[in-house]
């Protein structure tokens, strides 16, 4: 074991929730770099998201409709036949076909959400960046809207399952980061972040408040901290929940009688 281990040199909401989750997975997975290989939902995901964006690129205010949107699924369609994480899936024709019906569900299912047409979207994919004490977080949103009357909103999509109404305040916390990455580098605090979930489909929002704000940039700061002892200590200690059922790294889990000292060995190189 390589104690002390590096800290990563910048945090993102999806690593925030990954060390809360279980600290020893996000060991493996953003200290050790080890291997992550994509599967048919992170895939998905990526595709719906590239429809989504050139749906609003190519195609102003007014002329956002379910034909453009289906032409452009079939553009992002064609992209990903090169993608080589969609290559490393090796679907069958049959499990392809599957595939491309489930993306257009989820396209599908957007326009149920909302109209785009009524939206000013004054970013797609924004890549935020702001120091929160002594950490660097980093994020992408994936749609920045300005309403009418000049406020902000964030726009997250999701294309898994939505939580349960118990876990909805847990699953907003990427979008309250992002509040915060507005709030540091625009000077504007969003007055809301709004989760579409495309399966569903169903809408989760929240309101950032100075009470929110304050907190997420206190839980931040407290994250890194714990990362930075972790990394010190080499203490990632194994938190075990229904995530456990889907952790490509159970096998090295001690909560499931493996050795970590093997991953490394086992997964090969880091990506
Ligand atoms: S199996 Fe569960 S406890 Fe073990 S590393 Fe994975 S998520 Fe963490």
């Amino acid at each position: 074991m390589h104690v002390p281990f590096e800290p990563p040199r910048s945090l993102s909401p999806s690593k925030v929730s990954s060390f809360r989750n279980c600290p020893l997975a996000f060991r493996f997975s953003v200290i050790e770099h080890l291997p992550d290989p994509p599967t048919v939902a992170t895939v998905k995901g990526t595709f719906v998201h590239r429809v989504l964006e050139l749906l609003f690129w190519n195609h102003p205010a007014g002329q956002r409709t379910l034909e453009a949107a289906h032409a452009e699924r079939q553009v992002a369609w064609a992209e990903l036949q090169e993608d080589p994480d969609f290559l490393f899936l090796e679907l069958a024709e049959s499990e392809r076909a599957h595939f491309e019906r489930a993306g257009e569900k989820l396209v599908e299912n957007y326009f149920r959400l909302e109209d785009p047409n009524l939206v000013n979207a004054v970013g797609m994919e924004v890549m935020m960046e702001a120091r929160i004490g002594d950490v660097r977080l980093r994020g992408i949103i994936d749609r920045l809207d300005r309403r009418d009357d000049g406020e902000l909103v964030v726009i997250d999509y999701k294309t898994g399952k939505a939580p349960a109404p118990k876990y909805e305040q847990a699953r907003l916390a990427g979008v309250h980061l992002y509040a915060l990455l507005c709030e540091e580098m625009l000077g504007q605090r969003p007055v809301e972040v709004r989760l579409l979930h495309l399966l569903e489909p169903t809408v989760i929002s929240a309101t950032p408040s100075d009470q929110t704000i304050r907190s997420y940039r206190q839980k931040t700061t407290a994250i890194w901290d714990a990362i930075e002892r972790a990394c010190a200590t080499g203490d990632f200690q194994p938190r075990t929940s229904g995530l456990c059922n889907y952790c490509r790294y159970q096998a090295f889990c001690p909560a499931f009688g493996g050795d970590p000292t093997q991953a490394a060995v086992v997964l090969g190189e880091p990506a």
